[in-house]
């Protein structure tokens, strides 16, 4: 996320290296560059003015501490006022009302019956009642959209793929609600390629009849200052809550995270980046500030771990180990595990200084494929005792993952490595606390 302005941020700072202190002559290079690497990023010209000449301010009435470098001074600056630009603090959505109603509007392809999903799979993990709506009239591949990613979450999803009107299915979908103790109706609406006038009286029309307590706009990141652009044209209508930015995993430049919340004077709520149901988080201006200047987002990383990993599961896991029996099979669903939480390559982009060294570098759920393949190629018996894993059985599971020898080799040697090291920490007695930190 965001790789090309960590990387040029990056460069930024480093002019200033060596340096003893701050002065204008040298601030003045490096806030030139920081503003170049954000207009490249497509952040609105205006916005990376304002903020840059701010961050110049700034820097020049700090007095440099012994203890930190002119480059490190600069950074928190810069990580304070990108905080700022993003919104500050987080937002939340407002539930309210019997049922609390929450509108999602956007453009067609933006990702709203995707988001539309994923909010509604958060909400239930919250223990809340949710029913689903699906107002799209004209496009009915978008009722079965809705319904195949409902019946994977396990929401109701209400349709009416007869009715051609929207107001009017979102009004029987809050009746059905009232009637079937449903406390949240999320309404997907339709949308198409480009604003037009008809689009926006619909939206409007179903804002003011539905009075909802959340009205969400969702904007594709990948289209820049277009994505800035539409949202202003939206809020001038309908006047929308927060922003829901989509495709955050992708090569997005950034742009649209670090200028809608200025120009448009409405927080982005929700990021979502993948098409997995559970590739959506709050978004934390803070945490996407230090994540852009590659400071890590564990904290992140850490509540993602806590949402999706299954604690039964990794209290089995724990007694294994501590057992010494941890065996293939568990070592494929730990696999399991950490490939719901989310796209690979953005979950080690949150740990420090993993972002920039991960550059370039193609890590994604394939990757864990082969190793996948030669796990499903072993007997249940060669599973529960790798040690009876000979030569000529590696030559049958190679063959039977359409893997190599090689690869079988190493699959093996990483494993026992692993097992060496669980043995050793169970050993040094350390063994409950130490491992609990490995879940
Ligand atoms: P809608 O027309 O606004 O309802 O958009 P959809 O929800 O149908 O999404 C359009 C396409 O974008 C689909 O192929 C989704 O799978 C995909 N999509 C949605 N959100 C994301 C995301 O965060 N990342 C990626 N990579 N794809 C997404």
């Amino acid at each position: 996320m965001f790789d090309n302005l960590s990387l040029k941020l990056d460069r930024a700072f480093k002019t200033l290296k060596g340096q003893g202190r701050i002065t204008e002559v040298n601030v003045a290079t490096t806030v030139k560059e920081i503003r170049r690497a954000l207009i490249d990023a497509d952040v609105n010209f205006k916005v990376a003015k304002e903020v840059t000449d701010t961050i110049k301010e700034k820097a020049l009435g700090q007095q440099v501490l012994i203890a930190v470098s002119p480059g490190q001074l600069l950074t928190k600056i810069v990580s304070e006022e990108l905080t700022e630009l993003m919104g500050g603090t987080k937002s939340e959505i407002e539930i309210k009302g019997d049922p609390a109603v929450i509108l999602i509007s956007g453009l067609q392809g933006s990702g709203k019956t995707t988001f539309s999903g994923k909010l509604a799979s958060m909400l239930k993990k919250q223990n809340r009642h949710v029913l689903l709506t699906a107002c799209d009239i004209y496009r009915p591949a978008a009722i079965d959209q809705l319904k195949v990613l409902g019946e994977q979450i396990g929401v109701e999803v209400y349709a009416e793929p007869e009715n051609k009107d929207a107001l009017d299915i979102a009004k029987n979908a809050i009746k059905f609600a009232k009637a079937n103790n449903k406390k949240i109706v999320i309404v997907d609406t339709a949308g198409r390629l480009a604003i037009d006038e008809e689009m926006m009286q619909e939206i409007t029309a179903l804002k003011n009849g539905l009075n909802p307590s959340e009205t969400l706009f969702v904007v594709d990141s990948m289209t820049g200052q277009d994505a800035v652009n539409t949202a202003k044209t939206f809020n001038e209508r309908l006047n929308f809550d927060g922003v829901v930015l989509t495709k955050l995993d992708g090569d997005t430049r950034g742009g649209a995270a670090l200028s809608i919340k200025t120009v448009v004077n409405k927080p982005i709520k929700f990021i979502s980046t993948g098409e997995k149901m559970e590739a959506i988080d709050i978004f934390h201006p803070d945490r996407m500030a230090q994540r852009i200047l590659g400071m890590g987002d564990v904290v992140s990383l850490v509540e993602k771990a806590q949402q999706t990993f299954d604690e039964e599961e990794a209290k089995r896991l724990n007694k294994k180990i501590r057992k010494n029996q941890f065996d293939f099979n568990d070592f494929l669903s730990q696999l399991e595990q950490i490939k719901k939480m989310g796209n690979i390559k953005d979950l080690v982009g949150m740990l420090p200084g993993m972002g920039k060294a991960l550059k370039g570098i193609d890590v994604d759920d394939d990757s864990f494929k082969p190793i996948e393949a030669i796990i499903k190629s072993m007997t249940l018996k060669e599973r529960q005792n790798p040690d009876i894993i000979n030569g000529n059985r590696r030559k049958r599971i190679a063959a039977g993952s359409g893997t190599s020898v090689q690869q079988v080799n190493n699959l093996l040697k990483q494993f026992n490595d692993m097992r060496k090291l669980m043995r050793t920490m169970n050993k040094m007695g350390g063994g409950k606390r130490g491992l609990a930190n490995l879940n």
